[in-house]
């Protein structure tokens, strides 16, 4: 380009290493305001990133990580939508039953405040590993983002969810050991089933996380009763 007359320069950095230099130029002078230089760092982070890993990793190993969460190795949203798109495009009515299953943990806030970040991190691993146990080899697990997690299930047709629900929330809800020390956890789930609940991908999460914020609901004024008789 010539006659260049203004000029954004970045340097491109992940985790410390250098990958390379972004420029932005312009033939007009004083082309660029301070808005457009936050822009471009916000640019940056995400194009430095990709380059890193584009450089590091080979295909598959760059897929893994497009469609899985870095910290507790389940499926990232996408992935999870994705499966349950080509699960809800292959149903067979009467030969089985999609179900879509949303869990929140419990208090996950008062454990970060009370003990420490680290242990709210692991508390979201441990959260994750029994999630995992507990589900079918063919079940998609995902962690959809924060303390928030899906099953996508396929299962015989009539079964009851609120005994598989009731079931899985007994196995959350046993607190957990780490560094000779023991936490509590939990979480409330919800369920929506395709295509009684929604015919929508997006429909089903909504009505799933609607069912467990009344089960969260119903949980802490459980919880609040049984601290005014405490006191
Ligand atoms: P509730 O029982 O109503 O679900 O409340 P909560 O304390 O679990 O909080 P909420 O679900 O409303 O919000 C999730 C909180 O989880 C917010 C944030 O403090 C925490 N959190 C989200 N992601 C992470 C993470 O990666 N690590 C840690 N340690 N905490 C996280
Ligand atoms: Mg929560």
């Amino acid at each position: 380009m010539t006659g260049i007359r203004s000029m954004l320069v970045s340097p491109l950095a992940y985790k410390g290493n250098h990958v390379g230099v972004l420029k932005v130029m312009s033939k007009k002078p004083y082309q660029f305001s301070h808005t457009e230089e936050i822009l471009l760092d916000l640019v940056n982070d995400t194009l430095s990133a990709a380059m890193y890993l584009a450089a590091k990793m080979d295909s598959n190993e760059l897929l893994y990580h497009a469609t899985h969460d870095s910290m507790t190795q389940l499926a990232n949203r996408g992935l999870f939508m994705e499966r349950l798109r080509a699960s809800m495009h292959q149903y067979k009515p009467g030969k089985e039953d999609i179900w879509v299953m949303l869990l929140d943990m419990d208090g996950l806030k008062v454990l970060n405040d009370t003990y420490g970040h680290h242990i709210g991190d692991q508390a979201i691993k441990v959260m994750a590993e029994r999630i995992k146990n507990n589900s079918k080899i063919k079940d998609t697990v995902a962690r959809l983002g924060g303390d928030e997690f899906a099953v996508l299930k396929e299962t015989s047709p009539n079964i009851k969810i609120e005994l598989l629900i009731k079931r899985l929330k007994r196995v959350l809800e046993l607190p957990f050991e780490y560094q000779h020390h023991t936490y509590p956890l939990g979480a409330s789930i919800g369920a929506a089933n395709y295509p009684k609940d929604s015919t929508e991908a997006d429909g089903l999460l909504m009505f799933a996380d609607n069912q467990m914020y009344e089960a969260k609901r119903a949980r802490k004024e459980v919880v609040s009763a049984i601290v005014a008789v405490h006191h």
